[in-house]
């Protein structure tokens, strides 16, 4: 190996070495600060100790420097004692019979790393008024704090470091996990302790607690989610008797409440697979929903209870079952649009007496059928108008009165039956009213059964 080629071996070898020299001669670093600059060299180590482990190298290579006579020696010996946990380059001075130097605070992190254990005691107490199984913490640092950093590592070409943010979120938390028991969570922590180490202060963020499970609706007098006042806008006025709303009760609202109750939450989303009509009911297993409560204080609720609650609070008109815990992608799943096959029950009254033939006719087109469906009149100001195709698998016609009959239709989710019915002025093809040649309206609707996957 020619001399050059070692030199430069050399060089990179000593490269980490002297670099921490360079960042210790112009400023005070503390062990800390310095192990971070080289994060990425060794496995779990910790800053800390591959900070104090440079110095000591730097400690024995100025003692050797010294011992040899060379200046340089004792002015590296006596940079180390600025800011420095070892104390033996303070003792080698003494013996050599120079003076040590003052010692100076952490150009980077002004000696927060060492006081940590205040802001680990103020997180503890504020976590102690929240249920929860997994926490992070996230750092915030002042705006000059982040740049000097920037700067540092550019000044110093710093390569294999981290940052201060990771740094101090996993010193914290690893304190933190020690007192409580509890993991640190990267991807879905139930509550995320927002410090900063420079001023001080710890805020508490929980995220949301899902709970999914499915709804029955048996009266055909509440709306799906509460419905503000359209007069008013929800201020009050005499239409809405000074309540802001259209309907005094909503399935939403009916669930809301006992659960913001039990889980000390602020607020509470309402997420469901699709919506009936306000005079429709939701019969047979109900459809699945989430709701989601925003800050919750409790999450080790009990479900059996929480479900006891909300049936008897309703007094008959909305029923929950089946609930259980879940996460954000059970909102996922269930906003998938119209997936999932739906069962309706309608109670049909035509505009004149219909023969058993006409019925049997009925029947037999709508069975194993296309339905082509523009968006219906009634919903145009609210959703695009565009046409969707929805088919029916299965339907079951029963003569009520000689105008009446009762239609059980089992068909694509997004089928909008009450135009099935009427047409909705050609709107809707093919559809009952042509199918009997008479005008047919919609008595009753009820969903009997919401089949999606995995819920
Ligand atoms: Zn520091
Ligand atoms: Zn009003």
């Amino acid at each position: 190996m020619s001399a050059a080629k070692q030199a430069a071996k050399r060089g990179k070898f000593m490269g980490m070495l002297e670099k921490a020299q360079k960042m210790l001669e112009k400023y005070s670093i503390c062990d800390h600060c310095l192990g971070r600059q080289f994060a990425l060299l060794g496995y779990g180590l910790g800053n800390q100790r591959r900070g104090k482990a440079l110095k000591l190298l730097l400690t024995m290579k100025g003692h050797q420097m010294a011992l040899t006579g060379e200046k340089k020696g004792v002015s590296l010996l006596k940079i180390l004692t600025v800011n420095t946990s070892l104390d033996m380059a303070t003792k080698i001075l003494k013996r050599l019979k120079k003076r040590a130097r003052k010692r100076r605070e952490c150009h980077l992190c002004h000696d927060k790393f060492e006081s940590l254990n205040e802001l680990v005691d103020h997180s503890l107490k504020k976590l102690k008024n929240y249920e929860y199984t997994t926490f992070l913490v996230g750092v915030e640092l002042p705006t000059e704090t982040e740049e000097k950093e920037d700067e540092f590592k550019a000044e110093f070409e710093v390569k294999h470091g981290e940052s201060m943010q990771n740094h101090f979120s996993r010193e914290i938390g690893k304190r933190i996990s020690e007192t409580t028991q509890k993991p640190v969570d990267y991807k879905r922590p139930n509550v995320v302790v927002l410090v900063n180490p420079f001023t001080g202060r710890v805020k508490l963020k929980a995220n949301p607690l899902y709970i999914a499970g499915r709804y029955r609706k048996l009266t055909r007098s509440i709306p799906q989610s509460k419905w503000i006042c359209r007069e008013c806008g929800g201020r009050g006025c005499p239409r809405c008797n000074g309540t802001g709303k259209m309907y005094q009760e909503s399935v939403e609202e009916i669930i809301a409440k006992p659960t913001l109750e039990k889980t000390a939450g602020e607020e509470a989303s309402f997420h469901a697979a699709g919506r009936e009509d306000v005079d429709a009911r939701m019969l047979g297993r109900g459809r699945p929903f989430v709701i989601e409560v925003k800050k919750p204080k409790k999450r080790f609720i009990d479900l059996q209870n929480l479900a006891e609650t909300i049936n008897k609070q309703a007094q008959g008109k909305v029923k929950v079952l089946n609930l259980r815990f879940g996460d954000r992608d059970t909102v996922r799943k269930l906003k998938k649009p119209e997936m999932g096959e739906k069962v309706y029950k309608a109670i049909i009254k035509f505009d004149r007496n219909v023969s058993d033939e006409e019925l049997a006719t009925l029947e037999k087109t709508l069975i194993s059928t296309m339905v082509r469906q523009q968006t219906p009149l009634r919903v145009l100001h609210r959703r695009a108008d565009r046409i969707r195709e929805k088919y029916i698998y299965e339907a079951k016609i029963k003569r009520l009165t000689p105008n009446r009959v009762e239609m059980k239709v089992h068909c694509q989710g997004g089928l909008y039956i009450k135009e099935l019915i009427t047409g909705d002025q050609g709107r809707t093809n093919p559809n009952v009213s042509d199918i009997v040649s008479a005008k047919a309206e919609t008595l009753e609707l009820d969903v009997l059964n919401v089949i999606t996957r995995g819920s």
